[in-house]
């Protein structure tokens, strides 16, 4: 048979691409699920898992900038719908062979059943949460903060110490809730970050940390503002290998890459967002760093290519070694 478009049409009419399959010796449903996402590397002698929590998509309107270009951008990279920019929801597992750092914990019961999934994935990569020793918060938004607590709000982690950017939690946790303009959603944001925080906090188990700390030998708090005042990056280096946990420079891989000039409307200040943004993807392409993204596709981790128009990134293919 040739190849060509009208003979694929014609064949699927008639019903003739494959050949009479023999009866099947069991019916098997469908599984119906995906199993737990994680994904491991190595960065020289510490490994990293990246962990899921939730994969979805954000409205397209939720961007800056001309819709009609938006929706343009969104179909010439093949997401289902033009209307919605997809993201996932990652975190990470820091393992130096001596401690367990958690960055970031997922949406908890924040998203009903299409959220928080990240304990499931942390089960399956065989680690019990009361085995970790940190968990770095990279900015109090509901998606990164919320599974500090499990559903019924109980402690995650119950060994763990919380490290926050400084001027991060006393913007979020000091003084009365002053949403910085009138966006309906702050007012559940800083309710919920506090509310994420308060055990931890009463328990004594909240450290704050600045741009440029060591949070693990060779694991390094990179301040990036602008998303929020004390938005975090980890970068972690060891021996020639380096990867930066840019965390949420992106929401939307398909959006952003080529348009970075796109802020989101979670951005506390845009013009700052898109200049981080800028200044880090420009790092990440002219050092060739391997960076990992939370709302980038999971695992979302790959490089950053500079493009005819703006950027492009370039996944890192699966490897069954590590
Ligand atoms: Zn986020």
């Amino acid at each position: 048979m040739t190849i060509s478009r009208r003979a694929f049409g014609l064949a699927a009419a008639a019903g003739a691409l494959l050949p009479a399959l023999p009866a099947a010796a069991k019916a098997v449903p469908p599984a119906g699920a995906q199993a737990p996402g994680f994904y491991r590397i190595k960065v020289g002698s510490v490994e990293v898992t990246v962990l899921n929590d939730a994969t979805g998509a954000l409205p397209a309107k939720m961007y800056s900038g001309d819709a009609a270009g938006a929706e343009k951008t969104l179909e010439a990279a093949f997401v289902p719908n033009k209307a919605e920019a997809p993201a996932s929801f990652n975190q990470w597992l820091i393992n130096n062979g001596n401690k367990l750092v958690l960055v970031d914990t997922g949406w908890s019961g924040g998203l009903g059943p299409a959220g928080g999934k990240m304990p499931k994935a942390l089960a399956a990569a065989g680690i019990d949460p009361a085995d970790i020793d940190a968990v770095v918060i990279t900015h109090i938004h509901i998606d990164h903060v919320q599974g500090l607590l499990t559903p019924d709000k109980k402690v995650a982690f119950p060994n763990a110490t919380v490290h926050v950017d400084a001027n991060e939690l006393a913007w979020w946790t000091q003084g009365d809730i002053k949403p910085p303009d009138g966006k309906p959603f702050w007012k559940s944001f800083f309710e919920i970050g506090r509310t994420a925080l308060k055990p931890y906090t009463d328990a004594g188990k909240v450290q704050t940390f600045k741009d440029g700390a060591e949070l693990l030998p060779g694991v390094i708090a990179v301040s990036a503002p602008g998303h929020t005042v004390g938005h975090t990056m980890v970068r972690i280096s060891s021996g020639s290998d380096q990867l930066l946990l840019w965390t949420d420079i992106v929401h939307s891989t398909a959006l952003q890459f080529p348009e970075p000039e796109r802020s989101i409307v979670f951005d506390l200040d845009p013009a700052q967002a898109i200049a981080t943004r800028k200044k880090v993807m420009d790092m990440a392409a002219t050092d060739r760093l391997l960076i990992a993204g939370t709302h980038i596709g999971f695992p979302g981790v790959g490089h950053v290519a500079k493009a005819s128009t703006g950027y492009a990134f370039v996944p890192l293919l699966w490897n069954a070694n590590i």
